[in-house]
């Protein structure tokens, strides 16, 4: 059985879902198709993604009743803003063809214009009030900004997703997440990132620790990654395209790493991130227009 984990407002989702970051908008039905069939029913996109239609192409050619899926999308920081959010949302569900999404997240802080920031999320506690949406989350928020928001907010958010893979953990941040009831989700769960942007001499697939302890359980380095986060209690995210490594990336529940391997992939932490810096994300550097349709 794949875990789920009960949100802290009592709402169930599963723990591990699928990724559509950088899926191109044409390859996007297809590859959500291939993780409906191989069993995932927890898909996660983005406005900014540019693939939400193929997202929900890839759901209604699947034939998996709606209430058995949990579907996430997230405002772009050029939808911040109350009144601007809201329309965010309709934009997306037209999109999606959905009614009613899952868990809608505010893609990133604004720190430098926090205003629009904390107006993005009170439209995500009135889309809550409404039964647009079953839960609200935010991503990439720091402590600081996680603070800054529990001081003006009146729902807790159910979920911060952030970077976590084993060269960024993130123990600090995860800890704030767990001390406010918020769950944290992974994103590049298994060092996409790292692979994909930084550094081309060291790789979470192909690292000595992980694959050790793969090794010993007859898995994958992106299995035993996944096992990482379902057994310390996160979601996890990962993205593919190719139908061997969404598999793969399912076939994660027969095996168990003991406390010293979950420790050793703990101790690969490099304290460097893959991504941006949420301090440094501003409009000025990352705006980017969400088209209507
Ligand atoms: P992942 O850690 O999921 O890694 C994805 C990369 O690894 C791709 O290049 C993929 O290539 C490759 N890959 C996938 N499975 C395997 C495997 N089993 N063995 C070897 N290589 C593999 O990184 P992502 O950055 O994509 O993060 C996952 C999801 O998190 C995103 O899709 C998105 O939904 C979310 N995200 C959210 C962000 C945010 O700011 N909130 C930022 C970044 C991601 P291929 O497709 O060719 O298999």
């Amino acid at each position: 059985m794949h875990p789920t984990i009960r949100l802290n407002n009592g709402v169930v989702m599963p723990a591990l879902g699928f990724g559509v970051f950088q899926t191109p908008p044409e390859a996007t039905a297809q590859a959500v198709e291939t993780a409906l069939r191989t069993g995932y029913r927890l898909i996660d996109t983005a406005a900014s993604y540019g693939n939400e239609r193929g997202v929900g192409e890839a759901i209604r050619a699947s034939g998996v009743p709606r209430e058995d899926l949990f579907v996430e999308t997230k405002v772009w920081i050029d939808d911040y803003g109350y009144d601007e959010t809201l329309h965010a949302f309709d934009k997306s569900t037209r999109k999606l063809g959905l009614e009613v999404i899952d868990l809608f997240i505010l893609h990133q802080p604004l720190p430098t214009a926090f205003d629009r920031t904390t107006g993005a999320y009170r439209a995500l506690e009135q889309l809550l009030t409404d039964g647009r949406v079953r839960a609200i989350g935010v991503s990439n928020f720091m402590p600081d900004h996680l603070a800054a928001l529990l001081e003006r907010a009146e729902v807790i958010p159910a979920v911060n997703q952030i970077e976590v893979h084993p060269y960024f953990t993130q123990s600090t941040l995860r800890s704030a997440n767990a001390a406010h009831g918020i769950l944290t989700q992974a994103w590049s769960p298994i060092g996409g990132i790292t692979a994909y942007r930084g550094d081309e001499t060291r790789s979470t697939f192909t690292d000595p620790v992980i694959v050790g302890i793969a090794e010993q359980h007859g898995k994958t380095a992106a299995q035993v990654m996944l096992r990482w986060h379902l057994q310390q209690g996160r979601s996890a995210i990962p993205k593919s395209v190719r139908p061997d490594r969404i598999a793969e990336n399912f076939d994660v529940v027969d095996f168990e790493l003991v406390d010293d391997e979950l420790a050793a992939i703990d101790g690969l932490d490099t304290g460097v991130r893959g991504g941006p810096d949420p301090a440094e994300v501003t409009l000025e550097k990352f705006s980017r227009e969400i088209p209507e349709n």
